[in-house]
């Protein structure tokens, strides 16, 4: 039975597969104003709102849903705005389907109101109409160095300049954003309209950020610390280096990290026709992983002319990645090859890719993480023909930054060791968040660890002026 008017989310519009699957425009439009405000008006404005609850960093998503349920969408992006920096971002790639939303309670007998779509339509509206977050502290004169320019740094960096801070944050590459910048491909994340305004807004705050700095061999935190003045640093470094499956042939020619492949064409621009970065298009690709990044390198992939095979060694009821990505991949003709996993990679006399052997999965007892464990099928080896095969099996630190660092703890999987609520780690002054400590997780948890440092690090300045 259909529901009535009201328990119905409005619609969204989105690019016609078969057009985005060749273009890297956004998949999806947004809202226009009339279907913004008419969904905004689906939302009860609970005295106890769960939908706060469900969001680690604890948007004011009533409040800024009733401005905008009146038009008034300069209240509505100023309530919005003091609770996070990167809200065009946080609407298009938060998985709010298990946050806010899964929270609402119009989601009890009809749809959850599409928080995440509102959430992009203010913050696009208010960036139309040339609106800036608001500073609301004077200087103080303390200086924090911020380290990476992802979620977990410019949350960071954003909350400490409006509490009166000078806030410097040190970037490795060329462009500020983090995996916004590199990872997360443009037809999800465009980086002209979405990314460079928001990183912007940042820099309206007073932060200052210097890129090409590699902080453990350009400069070192203890430099930053005894010689140029800061008095605390965070670390937001993030989790960027690769995992490989240790497989014969993972070392032939078309093998790539989906880091890699990701990052040639987000960052170097690789998929425009006038880049003088090239990259590889093979006729076939096999992606290897369920995740996220795994979706975004087979669409990727998809979009400069590949046909694309998505290998995953579990079930569709495991697959990682946000629902609406396994679907839009689908829609967009993507093969997915469940319960299924590479034991080698097959070359030609040249040593290029021709294939990946694999095996059949099953699913055994639970693991460590709950989920069932994947066993191989005995004699169910295969063949799947392919050009080039992406890796897309996860990622940890780069244990540069934490070795070139004496003193500062890190864990077995190369993450640095901070208190969950803070970010203080074993080093004096020193705060981290982000990927860096968790390992691979999520953009706005990312975000939740840089705002809870950003208030440790103001307590730890402030304590540490009253004792001297
Ligand atoms: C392809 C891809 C798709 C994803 N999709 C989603 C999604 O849809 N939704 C979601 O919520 N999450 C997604 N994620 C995960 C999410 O992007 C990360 O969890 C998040 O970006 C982590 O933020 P961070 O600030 O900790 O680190 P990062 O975003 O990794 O930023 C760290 C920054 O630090 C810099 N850096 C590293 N070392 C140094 C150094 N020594 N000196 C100076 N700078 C340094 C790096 O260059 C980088 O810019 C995705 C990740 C990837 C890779």
């Amino acid at each position: 039975m259909a529901l009535p008017e009201g328990f119905v989310r409005v619609p969204i519009t989105e690019q016609d597969p078969k057009v985005r699957a060749g273009n890297f425009e956004e998949v999806c439009l947004g809202y226009t104003d009339e279907e913004a405000v008419l969904e905004a008006s689906r939302c009860l404005n609970c005295k106890k709102p769960m939908c706060v609850e469900g969001c680690p960093v604890r948007v004011n998503i009533p409040g800024f849903i009733e401005a905008l349920k009146g038009g008034n969408i300069e209240e509505s992006y100023s309530r919005l705005s003091a609770c996070t920096a990167l809200p065009a971002v946080c609407g298009r790639v938060c998985p709010q389907e298990t946050q806010c939303e899964s929270k609402c309670i119009r989601g009890i007998k009809g749809d959850a109101v599409a928080i995440g779509k509102l959430e992009r339509y203010v913050a696009d509206k208010a960036r139309s109409l040339g609106m800036k977050p608001v500073v609301t502290a004077a200087p103080n004169g303390h200086k924090v160095a911020v380290i990476g320019s992802g979620p977990a740094g410019l949350t960071c960096a954003g909350d400490l300049a409006r509490l009166g801070y000078d806030v410097t944050v040190f970037e490795a590459l060329h462009e500020a954003g983090g995996v916004l910048t590199y990872g997360i491909p443009e037809f999800r994340l465009p980086k002209e309209k979405v990314v460079r305004p928001e990183v912007e807004n940042i820099r309206s705050l007073g932060v200052k950020i210097e890129t090409n700095v590699i902080v453990g061999k350009s400069v070192t935190i203890d430099q930053l610390m005894e010689d140029e003045g800061f008095e605390a640093v965070f670390i937001g470094s993030g989790a960027g280096l690769p995992m490989f499956m240790n497989i014969p042939g993972e070392n032939a020619k078309g093998v790539f990290s989906a880091n890699e492949f990701l990052t040639r064409n987000n960052l170097m621009k690789a998929f425009r026709d006038d880049s003088d970065t090239p990259i590889y298009r093979p006729a076939r690709v096999a992606v290897v992983g369920g995740g996220n990044v795994a979706m975004d390198a087979a669409r990727t992939a998809l979009r400069l002319g590949s046909s694309v095979t998505i290998i995953y060694r579990r079930s569709e009821a495991e697959l990682p990645a946000r629902a609406e990505e396994v679907h839009h991949a689908r829609e967009e003709g993507i093969v997915f090859e469940m319960l299924t996993n590479p034991v080698e990679i097959l070359t030609n006399d040249d040593k290029f890719v021709r294939a990946i052997k694999c095996v059949r999965m099953e699913l055994g007892e639970p693991d460590q993480s709950g989920r069932r464990r994947p066993v191989p099928v005995e004699g169910s080896e295969f063949e799947i023909e392919t050009d080039a095969v992406i890796m897309a099996l996860g990622t940890s630190p780069n244990p540069m930054l934490s070795s070139a660092t004496p003193g500062l703890e890190i864990n077995k999987r190369r993450c640095i060791i901070a208190e969950e609520t803070t970010g203080k780690t074993s080093r004096e002054g020193v705060y981290a968040g982000g990927d860096a400590v968790s390992g691979a997780a999520t953009v706005i948890l990312a975000m939740g660890a840089g705002k809870d440092a950003a208030a440790a690090i103001d307590e730890y300045i402030r304590l540490k002026r009253t004792n001297l």
